[in-house]
């Protein structure tokens, strides 16, 4: 599996699609979860825009990573 890099660019990228998803936890710092885990505070599930997102598609991730 490829490991997502934790940079800046990676991160403005996640806002677009982590930002406005409705699982989104609103945690101030927490983002790109692909990279640096899970939040300190998850919200239920309720949707997940990760599929649309650019990084999703160039490190080609899945549901099981
Ligand atoms: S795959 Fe999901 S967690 Fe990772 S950068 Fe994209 S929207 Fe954020």
């Amino acid at each position: 599996m490829p490991t997502v890099e934790d940079n800046y660019e990676n991160e403005t990228i996640c806002i677009k699609f982590c930002g406005v998803c409705p699982s989104y936890p609103g945690v101030k710092g927490e983002l790109l979860f692909c990279a640096r885990g899970k939040s300190s505070s998850p919200k239920q599930k309720s949707g997940c825009n990760c599929g649309m997102c650019d990084i999703w598609n160039k490190y080609d991730l899945c549901p099981a990573n």
